[in-house]
């Protein structure tokens, strides 16, 4: 199936960089959000990547404004909806609300529209099974920021036909992205193995096999990873990771997925990482510094 018009529901930190490269590929492109506000600055936060794109050189004017053409900001769901060939949905990581809101994209848009859902822990099973149409709906799990990150995760359930994963892929494709394709089980293969990994390098802290600065140099230099698991811990958010543990450990029952009680621990204490200054790392002067973690 081609693609000529995409509506991208919720405008926040994800939405708003995949409206971006829907609009970049050259896709009429609908952006949602049930505020105003949410709206407003998902649309501040496009334009403000590409005026940045512009000073450094990396973006056009007669670029931008093509992209900027192939943009619009809708405040009602139907309108939004109600032509297009593909929605993604990325709103918050709420079952009840991502089911509500699947009902709703079943009703308003053309039957042929394939629904794709950026939930980064959900079962798309159940998300599917709010509409009648399971095998149009599949998993497109992009990465922060969006129009930087290679990877799109595609998360297929056994209903999802091989039409929506062949429409997903080309989509991918358009969007500068690498696809890859993974069953709809807890985790993906993306959080899945990040978590592990990370909740392995805490218990390794814990343990005192090295420093935070040297168990992540060690992933750095020593296995070419862009950055250490723990230093990525800390820009996820310790609580988010913990929470996705938490989620592998029921969901599997096996308490291989565990969350470490020093990663348990600095939860409860608030520090939950960069967003909040202080997580493993000590991020006060703006990058991350070895730090006590028995201090409070
Ligand atoms: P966010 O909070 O930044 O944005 C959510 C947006 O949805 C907000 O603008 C909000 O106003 C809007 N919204 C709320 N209720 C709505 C509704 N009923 N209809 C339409 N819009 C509504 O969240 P986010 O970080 O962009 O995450 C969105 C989804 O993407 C989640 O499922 C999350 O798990 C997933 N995800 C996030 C990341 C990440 O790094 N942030 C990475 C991959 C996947």
């Amino acid at each position: 199936m081609s693609i000529e018009r995409v509506a991208v529901i919720g405008a926040g930190t994800m939405g708003a960089g995949i409206a971006q490269v829907c609009a970049q590929a050259g896709w009429d492109t609908r952006l949602y959000d049930a505020f105003p506000d949410g709206l407003e600055r998902g649309m501040d936060r496009i334009d403000a990547f590409w005026e940045k794109g512009i000073a450094r050189g990396k973006t056009t004017p007669e670029q931008r404004e093509t992209w900027s053409a192939n943009l619009a900001a809708v405040s009602d769901l139907a309108a939004a909806v109600a032509d297009v060939d593909l929605v993604i949905e990325a709103v918050p990581e709420l079952p009840e609300l991502k089911q509500q809101i699947f009902a709703q994209l079943d009703e308003l848009a053309p039957p042929h529209a394939v629904l794709g859902t950026n939930t980064s822990s959900l079962s798309i099973t159940d998300i599917a099974a709010a509409t009648n149409r399971p095998d149009q709906v599949i998993g497109m799990h992009f990465f922060n920021p969006v129009p930087i990150m290679k990877l799109l995760e595609l998360v297929r359930t056994p209903s999802t036909s091989e039409e929506t994963i062949a429409t997903a892929e080309v989509a991918g494709a358009a969007m500068g992205k690498t696809t890859i394709l993974v069953k709809d089980v807890p985790g993906f293969a993306t959080s899945r193995l990040g978590v592990v990994l990370g909740n392995e390098a805490i218990r390794m802290l814990a343990d005192g096999v090295a420093s935070a600065k040297d168990i992540d140099t060690a992933m750095v230099l020593g296995y070419k990873h862009p950055m250490g698991p723990l230093a990525l811990t800390d820009l996820v958010g310790l609580d988010v990771r913990r929470d996705i543990l938490l989620n592998l450990q029921r969901s599997f029952n096996d308490d291989a997925y565990a969350p470490h009680p020093l990663l348990e621990r600095l939860v409860n204490e608030g520090r939950l990482g960069k967003k909040v200054g202080k997580g493993i790392y000590d991020w006060s002067s703006g990058h991350a510094e070895e730090t006590n973690l028995d201090e409070d």
